[in-house]
């Protein structure tokens, strides 16, 4: 069996073609464009790149795009004073306060400062709380792509076995709430986990969250199983997922690709929260 490749660029494109659409008629609508604002503290080179994209994305749809650039030398006090003005200023309807930041800054005590109706990045305890709940928030942009392609080739999760290799704030765990809200039956694979491809091998989704590049093989996945890779693992061999794609590929049913699957996901869902934001904050039903 040779698996479907999800195409994860293409959702991306469709995605925020639909929300620049929305954009318009929000912008129509209330006189204001939906504003995003982004800070990067220090030079990380990736971050940058990150930022950049992150900013044409959001000008791409319509919105506004505040970029704020600090030096690596910046103080948790200058960083917490100009996220206050971010959560005071009306045009902003989403911040997102790129990661990693230096080390000599609370990078928890800067994520608890934003204010949770902003959090686009859907990072803030109060919205993790909220997703954990099913009470309406912001969800991390990585899982809630996933979901989309999850959902693209399973129009009713409910009831499938899935596994979901990871426990990161940021991506597993998320991952593992959106999945449960579908009522999806959802084990979570992490290190201390004692069979990992005993799991996997009966599920009917795997997320792979792991950060490892091709750590879960071909003959760990049931035949037919759709395979969402998360992993983006810079080697030798170029930009690697956390499958082993070519095994896997001969065994799922449908499967993403590293590049090309989650990660242009990820920007989509931010343009999306930031526009849903937006919509909320306005009192204007977001339509997508
Ligand atoms: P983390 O390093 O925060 O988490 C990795 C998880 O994998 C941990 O929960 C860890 O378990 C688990 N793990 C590590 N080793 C094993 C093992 N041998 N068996 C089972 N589980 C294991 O990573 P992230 O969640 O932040 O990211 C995961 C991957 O996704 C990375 O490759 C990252 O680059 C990529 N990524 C991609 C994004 C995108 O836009 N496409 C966005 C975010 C991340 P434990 O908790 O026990 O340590």
């Amino acid at each position: 069996m040779t698996a479907t490749i999800i195409d994860g660029k293409a959702h991306a494109l469709a995605l925020r073609t639909r929300v620049a659409a929305q954009v318009a008629t929000f912008r129509a609508a209330t006189g204001r464009a939906p504003g995003l604002a982004v800070v990067l503290v220090g030079e990380d080179p990736a971050s940058a790149v990150y930022v950049r994209n992150k900013g044409k994305a959001t000008r791409d749809a319509g919105m506004e795009s505040f970029e704020h650039r600090l030096p690596a030398d910046t103080t948790s006090d200058v960083l917490l004073a100009l996220v206050a003005r971010l959560n005071a200023d009306p045009a902003v309807d989403g911040i997102l306060v790129q990661l990693p930041l230096p080390a000599h800054i609370d990078a928890q005590a800067v994520l608890l400062a934003i204010d949770p109706d902003k959090d686009v990045d859907g990072f803030h305890p109060v919205n993790a709380g909220r997703l954990a709940i099913g009470a309406e928030g912001f969800v991390p942009c990585t899982p809630l792509g996933c979901l989309m392609l999850l959902q693209d080739v399973h129009p009713h999760l409910a009831g499938l076995e899935a596994v979901v290799v990871g426990r990161s704030n940021i991506v597993g765990k998320p991952m593992a709430q959106l999945l449960l809200q579908q009522s999806c039956t959802v084990t979570i694979v992490h290190s201390r986990t004692r069979d990992v491809f005993g799991h996997t091998r009966q599920a009917d989704i795997v997320v792979a969250a792991v950060g490892i590049p091709q750590f879960i093989r071909g003959d760990w996945i049931k035949p037919g199983a759709t395979v969402i890779d998360v992993g983006i693992n810079r080697t030798d061999a170029g930009l690697v997922g956390d499958v082993d794609f070519a095994a896997a590929a001969q065994v799922a049913g449908a499967i993403t690709p590293v590049p090309g699957g989650v990660g242009p996901m990820t920007i989509a869902c931010l343009i999306r929260n930031t526009y849903v934001s937006a919509c909320r904050r306005d009192g204007v039903e977001a339509r997508l």
